[in-house]
């Protein structure tokens, strides 16, 4: 296999320069991370709350952590001080705890809220009328210390292309319509996550500008 370094060359460069790309070094040591780092590359995502601060902890502090996973309310606590993206938000609930934790830490934090477009039943997120609750809550309005920046959602895992397009363009679809929809001040829309390994060129296709890369980077994952 290709070096870290020649791998995360080769999906830059398959990326339009206004995609963010987020390396998810989820289970890869601290050496992997430091070798994309060390080409300067500064976006890394992980999905567990305890290996993210960890890492966070051991590894340079002008690294981008996005958390992708999806996120317990009482855990929060642990990465508010540092996060610089949460991508799964998926109640109002947990919108409201990351609010209170990025006030004590008198930060604001950006936000994704992430929308269930798959078929399988084991993916989290919001439907379109849980999405639309949230947008029209004026509640919202008091949450002076999150921002929600877009949309976030995953796929169906097929090798049918046409389903997976669907969904995304789903997705868009959605993203497209908030942006006329909300008037809150905490809505700042510019982020549409989606697209993986596994099916980022469709996501591009349909709109995505930030997708989360893992294995095509970092190898395979045990
Ligand atoms: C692991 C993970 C990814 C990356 O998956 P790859 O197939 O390795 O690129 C992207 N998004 C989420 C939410 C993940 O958990």
């Amino acid at each position: 296999m290709n070096s870290i370094k020649e791998q995360l060359a080769n999906v830059k460069a398959t990326l339009p320069q206004e995609c963010t790309l987020v390396a998810v070094s989820k289970t890869k040591p601290n050496e992997d991370i430091m070798e994309a780092y060390n080409t300067g590359h500064r976006h890394f995502g992980e999905n567990k709350v305890q290996e993210l601060t960890g890492k966070a902890e051991q590894l340079p502090k002008d690294i981008h952590w996005h958390m992708i996973g999806h996120l317990q309310r009482n855990k929060v606590k642990y990465i508010a001080p540092f996060v610089y993206l949460i991508h799964g938000v998926d109640t109002f609930k947990l919108l409201k705890e990351i609010n209170k934790q990025a006030e004590k830490n008198d930060r604001i934090i950006d936000c994704l809220l992430q929308i269930h477009i798959a078929s399988e039943e084991t993916k989290f997120g919001l439907n379109e009328e849980e999405l639309h609750h949230i947008l029209e809550s004026q509640e919202l309005t008091t949450l002076k210390n999150i921002r929600i920046t877009g949309l976030m959602g995953m796929a169906t895992n097929t090798d049918e292309d046409s389903v997976v397009i669907e969904e995304f363009k789903k997705l868009k679809g959605l993203y497209d319509q908030m942006e006329k929809k909300s008037t809150h001040s905490n809505v700042k829309l510019s982020t549409l996550s989606m697209g993986m390994s596994g099916d980022y060129k469709l996501a591009l296709e349909a709109g995505s500008n930030m997708v989360r890369i893992g294995s095509t980077i970092f190898g395979h994952r045990n």
